[in-house]
């Protein structure tokens, strides 16, 4: 079969474009694929709510591939492997009450599973703003990361979603964005981002799924990023608490819509 080139690259324009129109409105739009923005996507996506998810990077998943300090083997509680079971992410018991998977493994069956669902994911592109009405977050301003990284003087365009969710990480970027344009005016006991306390693994598990709500009308937060904005333990590399915090929020927007 003869191949052209002309027609390759109508096809990726074309669907591209395509893809992205369908997704200019949605109920839900989540920022940051990490596991705790995967696991969202994959709840919402089941729940039948239009969903879609920016990140940053060219990869998906976050910091779960790299495990800890590059071991790629994720540790996870009992709560956490009832989620990788329901993904079908393959585990075993380390020792009682702790299960062992293989990071990799991990992450390509949450996004292809989130995917499968119905989650639309754009990669590459950076949520660097939020659209408000009122006193209401309504959307997101996107840039391609290129665009960031490059510091080009080019303007973003907006998406619009019922509720926004910040899964940006330890940054909790998109909260950061809201308490420097609007103050201190967030749903925490400072009004503003109070920052991630250091490292205890099983107050932080039980705090990200605590802190897992919303912070701002129409924004919800999950994964670290809520410890960092709430005030929560880090845990280091045990991966449970991200998976249920994306399923908490996920099931805290549904009820909404
Ligand atoms: C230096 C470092 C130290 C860490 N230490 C710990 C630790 O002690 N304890 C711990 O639990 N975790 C730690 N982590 C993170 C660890 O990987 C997490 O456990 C886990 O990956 C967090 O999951 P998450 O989904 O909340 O966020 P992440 O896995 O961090 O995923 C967030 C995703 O959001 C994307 N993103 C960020 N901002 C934007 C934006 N504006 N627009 C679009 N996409 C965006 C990122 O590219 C990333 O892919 C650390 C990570 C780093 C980088």
């Amino acid at each position: 079969m003869k191949l052209d080139e002309i027609i390759i690259t109508e096809a990726i324009i074309e669907t591209f474009t395509r893809k992205f129109r369908d997704y200019l409105s949605s109920d839900v739009a989540i920022a940051g694929g990490g596991p705790a923005g995967l696991s969202a996507a994959y709840y919402l996506a089941k729940a039948k709510k239009k969903v879609v998810l920016f990140e940053r990077r060219l990869s998906i998943g976050g910091g779960m591939w790299g495990g800890g300090m590059m071991l790629n083997s994720i540790v996870v509680c009992s709560e956490g492997k009832k989620i990788l079971d329901e993904f079908g992410i393959r585990n075993r018991e380390y020792k009682k009450g702790y299960y062992v998977a293989d990071a990799t493994e991990a992450v390509t069956t949450l996004a292809s599973e989130a995917v499968r669902a119905g989650a639309q994911i754009f990669n590459l592109m950076s949520v660097e703003d939020v659209e408000m009405r009122k006193d209401r977050v309504t959307g997101f301003v996107l840039n391609w990361s290129s665009v960031e990284w490059a510091k080009l003087h080019v303007d973003p365009m907006t998406v619009r979603a019922r509720f926004i969710v910040d899964a940006t990480g330890h940054g909790c970027e998109v909260a950061s964005i809201i308490q420097r344009k609007l103050g201190t005016r967030l749903k925490t006991r400072t009004g503003g981002i109070v920052g991630e306390g250091p490292m205890w693994a099983e107050r932080g598990e039980k705090a990200i799924v605590r802190n897992t709500k919303e912070f701002y009308p129409g924004a919800y937060v999950a994964g670290m990023a809520a410890n960092a904005l709430f005030g929560g333990p880090r845990m280091g590399p045990i991966f449970g608490g991200m998976l249920l915090s994306g399923k908490k929020v996920a099931q805290l927007i549904a009820e909404r819509i």
